[in-house]
């Protein structure tokens, strides 16, 4: 018999798991709303345009070597201009400890791992709710985790006092973990006023921000407005830690392509920091792999397709953002005595229902309709075709 024996069956993935039940339903009507993957108007997954175009040039000029161990510095150069602003002084003051990583997962499980090494005895904190993966994450790195306040189950929005006042009460020099853009699963982010109070009482605390921003570019449909919040805490001064991911924004979800960057002091301190990272890297998977961080070099090294990127982005923005609306008309017309008000406020990916784990059993069993057992609908997976369906079924389900 085998060591293994006693091994348990580990607990299933909540997002992936969703998606085994929807393949297994043999309905015509079935819909998945439960990954945050995108899908075009037909409910088909989408390879930009701007991607196919990078994929032909990359096609006549073939390379398979390594990339050194922090990655293709092209990418990460064209990575850090997005998220820090294509004028930043910390770029250009190469102030900024960058590299390649496994899309956002691997940057946030790297930093969690920085911080691990080097800030043995510290805590993160996180907002409750938050991607389930971050608890992971954070898990699995060993450092311990608090969560903070940040939805407010009522107003299906922000709840800005508490989550002031957990920021005020944590320990001076916390770490905190927060959501650039887009926050996931809820769909609510702070207003721009809201984010320079935050910015101040962090500067106040001493605390640490580390961002993770999965969703630059579809909340608003501009990568650059939906940097706001970390531009504001660049403003203030704050060396903060940024995730950043091309998963969603460029629909490069199975390339593992994204970047860790830590802001630092000097030139001096950046170059320290990128060699501990690369340290970290090189005995988790070496190097990290080369096909992703070219098509992003392509696209974002050429002006021409920069720009058809950067109208393909706000076209999926677009089209989420008119799904929303769809879906709160068609509720209401339905003559839902509910407010569904919410469904166009939030933004992003995902809408935060505030239906039951009961409801959303019921929409399953009932209409075929999956999604995470906490109300969270991912908008990407709304058309036309389906939306009506939906919108009846929802209306059925919380009478
Ligand atoms: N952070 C958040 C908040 C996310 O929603 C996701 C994707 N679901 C990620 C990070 C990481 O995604 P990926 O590793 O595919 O870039």
């Amino acid at each position: 018999s085998s060591w293994w024996q006693s091994v348990e069956p580990a607990p299933k993935d909540p997002i992936l798991g969703v998606t085994e039940a929807f393949l297994a339903d043999p309905s015509p009507d079935k819909v998945n709303v439960g990954v945050g993957a995108y899908r075009d108007d037909n409910g088909k997954p989408v390879v930009l345009q701007s991607v196919r175009e990078a994929e032909r040039r990359i096609a006549g000029n073939l390379n398979m070597e390594y990339l050194p161990m922090g990655g293709s510095m092209k990418m990460v150069e064209e990575t850090l201009k997005l998220a820090y602003g294509e004028q930043s002084e910390f770029i250009k003051d190469k102030r900024i400890a960058a590299v390649q990583s496994l899309s956002g997962t691997g940057a946030c499980r790297l930093f969690a791992d920085f911080q691990k090494r080097f800030r043995p005895d510290s805590q993160i904190y996180i907002p409750d709710p938050t991607w389930a993966n971050h608890h992971n994450i954070w898990r699995d790195a060993q450092v311990p985790q608090r969560t903070y306040h940040y939805y407010h189950p009522e107003s299906k929005g922000l709840d800005f006092s508490a989550l002031m006042d957990d920021i005020k009460n944590a320990p001076n020099g916390s770490f905190f973990l927060l959501h650039a853009c887009a926050h996931n699963p809820t769909g609510v982010d702070p207003s721009e006023e809201q984010w320079r109070e935050i910015s101040h009482q962090f500067k106040v605390k001493g605390h640490f921000a580390f961002f993770d921003m999965a969703y630059q570019g579809f909340a608003s449909g501009d990568p650059d407005r939906d940097a706001k919040s970390i531009r504001i805490f660049l403003q203030d001064g704050h060396h903060i830690g940024i995730s950043q991911s091309y998963a969603k924004n460029m629909g490069l979800y199975g390339q593992r392509v994204g970047c860790l960057s830590v802001l630092c002091e000097d030139e001096k301190q950046a170059v320290t920091v990128k060699s501990q990272l690369q340290q970290l890297a090189r005995p988790m998977y070496s190097n990290p792999p080369v096909h992703g961080a070219l098509v992003v070099s392509t696209i974002l090294g050429d002006p021409e397709l920069k720009k058809l990127w950067l109208k393909e982005v706000k076209v999926m923005a677009d089209r989420i953002i008119g799904m929303r609306t769809m879906l709160r008309e068609n509720l209401e017309k339905l003559g839902s005595p509910l407010s569904w008000k919410h469904i166009t406020d939030q933004i992003g990916m995902f809408c935060y229902s505030g239906m039951t784990p009961e409801q959303v059993d019921r929409l399953t069993k009932e209409f075929h309709i999956y999604m995470t057992r906490n109300g969270r609908i991912s908008m990407a997976g709304i058309n036309t075709s389906n939306v009506g369906y939906l919108a009846n079924a929802i209306n059925e389900v919380t009478k």
